[in-house]
């Protein structure tokens, strides 16, 4: 069982007051964002661990920055994607990890190691799938659509390229290795969230292809996944209505944690 005790939540507050002032400063996320991303850190420190939100955190900055890489070489108009990340970014790539966490305490037939490959499913999804954007969006080469392989603008929801894949890779080497060094995973671990991470992230492009709502700009005719374009609202194409980048990000973390746990409790 956990040990609640006061020593590491108060750990956890002052680490936490320290990144969110860091990260308002630094403009990695804005103030609701902030707001988001504590109660999923508190979790985190205070239930799993130290060495597990160093996880979390590697992936939030690399993240962060990997971004503020691409707005500076394309800048901030290139492509609408949120560049200060909000709520719903922290919470569409931090429930999944969060609620892994958790969830020992209402299932006792999750054991330490389960709970463990989960988290790192769900991360690796999420951050496989943030630096595949970034890379992708800095590649030369136009995407292709992933159910049909059609070249398509930057930025289409389900477009895919290599270059992005390569970006998945280098996110789960560095997961991985980090995951590694804290002594949190042993090979097979190692193995199934680079295998769970890749899924995870084409599951993403998947969702995002066939069911993510996506808008037809009426002024330059892009198809574009937020209802503004061109400062003017743009018309519904494709999807359902409900089903947002941030949905799509949920579901795609959650698949990436429930496979790497399935493949775990197969291989183990
Ligand atoms: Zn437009």
């Amino acid at each position: 069982m956990f040990a609640l005790d006061l020593a590491s939540q108060l750990e956890a507050l002052i680490i936490l007051s320290i990144i969110a002032i860091l990260a308002l400063k630094f403009r990695l996320l804005d103030r609701l964002g902030v707001a988001a991303s504590i109660p999923i850190g508190y979790i985190t420190i205070v239930f799993a661990g130290l060495r597990y939100f160093l996880i979390l955190l590697a992936f939030f900055t690399i993240s962060s920055l990997a971004t503020k890489f691409r707005v500076k070489i394309l800048g901030e108009e290139f492509i609408e994607k949120d560049w200060v990340r909000g709520w719903r970014n922290v919470l569409a790539n931090g429930l999944a990890s969060t609620f892994i966490i958790i969830a020992p305490l209402f299932f006792s037939q999750l054991t330490s190691q389960l709970m463990t490959i989960g988290f790192l499913g769900a991360l690796g999804t999420a951050f496989a799938d943030t630096l595949a954007t970034e890379m992708g969006l800095l590649s030369r080469h136009e995407p292709r659509m992933i159910i049909n392989l059609r070249k398509v603008e930057k930025g289409t929801p389900g477009a895919v390229t290599l270059y992005g894949y390569l970006g998945s890779m280098l996110a789960l080497l560095i997961l991985c290795s980090l995951a590694w060094i804290l002594q949190l995973a042993d090979q097979l671990m190692i193995v199934i969230t680079i295998i769970a991470g890749i899924l995870g992230t084409t599951i993403d492009s998947l969702l995002g292809a066939g069911l993510q709502q996506k808008y037809r700009c009426t002024v330059c005719g892009r198809i574009v996944e937020n209802p503004k374009h061109c400062d003017k609202p743009a018309e519904k194409y494709s999807g359902i209505s409900w089903i947002n980048t941030h949905i799509v990000n949920l579901l795609s973390t959650s698949m990436g944690a429930m496979i790497a746990m399935l493949l775990y409790i197969l291989l183990a």
